[in-house]
């Protein structure tokens, strides 16, 4: 690869189209003129080759705990080092983390970090693998494939916190030095994907159905937005779709919204809301469905779908009861579905 002056790195998955380069990493295939980003602003046309501008350049590198992302299925109570850069390629009006992933490289102070360097810093943090989170990880392809090579290399398990909205070509080469992915469907419906994040729902679904064929571990996320995406319809359709395209096991996280961005006119999601939604999501056979963002709910235990025992009790990020045995239920014995 081949870098210029302001310190990117010659993308991949680009093809070139009249003059413009396209760029074929995500969905939106962007052909992109000279001296001109992408949607995510972070992969540039530069004297007609695409640039990633983010290799190796970090907004945050943090010790989280593996509940935060969420990810509740996956060697539970453990810590990931968490990393997180700049960009997106959606642009929802309700982002949580709008101040990185809304901006350009070059208006965030990033830290430079080489691929050799982070699994001596996993070590010195004491955790046990790596997530990629913050903002969209998939925009940071070139160097979350590099270094999650390493990392699995060094044994230690790799996650991404994503939308999803990435093409099968570098989604299949990453996938063996991927161990799980939370990934958030935010809608069936395409006309909120298109309105509010500028993007498409049937790309999310692929990514999904391919995650799991590829063997990724797979938890979803649900933000549920008051007036937005929150009628019954939805929430059947949804789940319905879950369990017949990816399984009853894939554990599904309904996560409370709270006013942010340009969206501070939406209430909080009513408690009663995210209640109908867990029981639609039960009543169509999900195993496991927890709600999120509403602190030391009952919702964020894990039960046994044989038994009803709680298996993993959680207090905040934290575990405060593990009565699993290995993958089994130390009451009846059967097995529940975790990677530990
Ligand atoms: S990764 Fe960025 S530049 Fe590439 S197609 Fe997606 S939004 Fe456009």
């Amino acid at each position: 690869m081949s870098t210029f002056g302001n310190g990117g790195r010659e993308a991949r998955f680009w093809t070139t189209e009249g003059d413009r380069v396209k760029c074929e990493l995500c969905p939106h295939f962007c052909k992109i003129a000279d001296g001109k980003a992408g949607i995510c602003r972070v992969r540039k046309n530069e004297g007609g080759k695409l640039y990633t501008l983010i290799y190796g350049k970090a907004s945050s590198i943090t010790p989280d705990p593996i509940e935060k992302k969420p990810l509740f299925h996956f060697h539970p109570g453990t810590h990931s080092l968490s990393f997180g850069t700049v960009g997106c390629n959606y642009s929802c009006p309700f982002c949580q983390n709008y101040s990185i992933s809304q901006s350009k490289p070059e208006d965030v102070h990033l830290k430079k970090v080489d691929p050799e360097d982070v699994v001596p810093l996993v070590e010195k943090n004491r955790c046990e693998g790596v997530s990629w989170t913050y903002n969209e990880p998939s925009i940071w392809h070139e160097f979350t494939y590099d270094c999650s090579k390493l990392v699995k290399e060094a044994g230690y398990y790799t996650s991404y916190v994503t939308n999803g909205y990435i093409n099968e070509e570098p989604l299949r080469e990453i996938a063996p030095y991927l161990d799980a992915m939370n990934i958030d469907l935010k809608s069936m419906d395409d006309g909120f994907y298109k309105r509010l994040c500028k993007a498409r729902v049937q790309p999310v679904l692929d990514t999904l159905v391919l995650a799991e064929e590829l063997g990724i571990h797979i938890e979803i996320t649900n933000l549920v937005i008051p007036g937005e995406n929150d009628t019954k319809e939805g929430f059947e359709k949804m789940t319905k779709w879950i369990v017949e395209s990816l399984g009853d096991d894939v554990p599904l996280h309904f996560s409370r919204f709270h006013p942010d961005y340009q969206m501070i006119d939406h209430p909080r999601t009513p408690l009663k809301t995210l209640g109908t939604a867990y029981q639609i999501a039960k009543d169509a056979g999900l195993k496991y469905v927890y709600v999120g963002n509403v602190p030391s709910n009952e919702r964020e235990n894990t039960m046994c779908p044989n038994c009803g025992n709680m298996v993993i009790e959680r207090w905040g990020f934290s575990i405060s009861k593990n009565d699993l045995d290995g993958k089994r239920c130390k009451n009846c014995g059967e097995t529940v579905d975790v990677v530990l």
